[in-house]
């Protein structure tokens, strides 16, 4: 793999930049490999990526229907955090921010990873208390949460001058999460691909996959694709919003749901917020991009679809709620707006888990699931070259839902 380094940016802008190697090569499409994942978002491709490098399985294929990192990855707004409640996910999570933090070293590629930190702002005690316990969980596995006054809140956001105390909901109180981060989305998807190509992985795009084929034993056997049939002995689902579609073309049924998430962006403006500030009160975060545009997100859809835009009520609601905290943004004028389908379990946990077809292998239930895709591919990787979980991923596993045994990680973000 050619590296990127200042050096070869001197030495290829001598000759225009004509003679770059492709990020990653367009191959045949064979008929048999070891594994296939479906699916060339995040998961999928740090899957790909961790199969090869830590467990020497690189005869893989990744399907996409579109382009490569053209799913949720390249529509999610960038915030990755470990401020989770649960046991089974706080380990994790942090276990993913910590792979983060040297993924542009070990991938060689710039991602762009900014850990600015996230300010959660309060404005009702039943959030503050739950916000409260949440803090007290994070801290038995070092991810920390830091309670911040009113004053202090102000002095690090001046930006934020609503909910004060003659408002609709006064500011009570606000929590620092000091080691949340925001990177550039589509260079992740683009950093794995380019390292798993490297490693010998095969990333074919516009392959939509139709269905699953089972062999005559019930085991997993391949795929039938658009371009015809593939086979393996193992496969991957890592298809975001669109799990339950393919798996129901074995009978597999999940319990998951599919939701629109959306998300907009304002012209570019001079550096006004540097921290992610979230209020899970009013459903809406806020953060500003490198190109000085405000990334703004609010809260899920309540009605099931799959839908990729915004729709009109949601949008009204999230600027009304910004505009409740920062009355000063009234004036930006607004350039983009987008959604993605996200399939939620009905804890709200991922499931990354085997399934009662042997050699398939289900990552599913991100609905925040750009913070994991470091962890999530890695204890991915692992769960389909070892035919067990992970440790980190022990709790991700579709048997707690056949001992009611959830992890409720509602609450825990301002969609759900
Ligand atoms: C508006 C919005 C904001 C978000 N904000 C955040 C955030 O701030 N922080 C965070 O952590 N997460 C966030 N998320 C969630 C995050 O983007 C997703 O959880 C994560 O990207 C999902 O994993 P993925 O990257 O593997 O999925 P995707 O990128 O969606 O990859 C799935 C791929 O599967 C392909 N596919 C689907 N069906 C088939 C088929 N039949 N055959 C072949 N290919 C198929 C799709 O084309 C797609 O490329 C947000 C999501 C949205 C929509």
């Amino acid at each position: 793999m050619q590296r990127y380094s200042f050096f070869n940016l001197l030495r290829h802008a001598a000759t225009g930049h004509r003679s770059w190697q492709p990020a990653w090569r367009d191959r045949p499409l064979r008929q048999i490999y070891d594994v296939i994942i479906i699916g060339a978002g995040g998961h999928g491709l740090a899957a790909a990526y961790y199969l090869a490098r830590h467990h020497g399985i690189s005869n893989v294929a990744v399907l996409d229907m579109g382009w490569l990192g053209g799913g949720n990855i390249a529509r999610n707004t960038v915030t990755i955090r470990s401020n989770y409640m649960r046991d089974e996910s706080i380990p994790f999570f942090v276990k993913s921010v910590s792979l983060y933090e040297r993924l542009t070293r070990e991938l060689n590629f710039n991602l762009m990873f900014s850990q600015r930190g996230m300010i959660d702002v309060i404005m009702t005690p039943g959030v503050l208390r739950q916000i409260r316990r949440r803090m007290l969980a994070m801290h038995l596995y070092g991810s920390v949460y830091e309670p911040m006054s009113v004053a202090e809140l102000r002095r690090r956001v001046p930006a934020l001058t609503g909910g004060g105390p003659g408002s609709r909901l006064p500011i009570m109180a606000a929590m620092l999460h000091p080691t949340a981060a925001v990177c550039r989305h589509d260079a992740v998807a683009w950093g794995y691909a380019r390292a798993a190509d490297d490693l010998g992985v095969e990333i074919h795009q516009n392959t939509e996959v139709k269905a699953l084929l089972r062999g005559p034993g019930g085991a997993i056997a391949g795929v039938e694709t658009s371009r015809g049939t593939v086979s393996a002995r193992k496969v991957i689902v890592a298809v975001s919003g669109h799990t339950s579609t393919l798996t129901e073309t074995v009978g597999l049924r999940l319990p998951l749901q599919t939701y629109n998430l959306t998300a907009f962006v304002s012209e570019p403006v001079k550096p006004v917020v540097d921290v992610v500030v979230n209020c899970p009160d009013l459903g809406v975060y806020v953060s500003q991009s490198d190109k000085g545009e405000l990334v703004i997100g609010g809260a899920l859809d309540v009605g099931q679809s799959f839908r990729q835009d915004i729709k009109q009520g949601v949008f009204e609601n999230t600027v009304a709620a910004l505009l409740e905290l920062f009355p000063s943004f009234r004036r930006l004028k607004l350039l983009r707006q987008w959604g993605g389908a996200l399939d939620f379990a009905h804890d709200a946990t991922p499931i990354v888990s085997k399934v009662d077809i042997p050699g398939l292998y289900v990552s599913a239930g991100w609905w925040g699931g750009f913070k994991a895709v470091p962890a999530g591919g890695m204890t991915l990787a692992w769960l389909a070259a070892n035919d067990a979980p992970h440790p980190l991923i022990e709790g991700f596993g579709l048997g707690r839902f056949r001992h009611l045994d959830y992890v409720i990680e509602t609450g825990t973000t301002s969609s759900r």
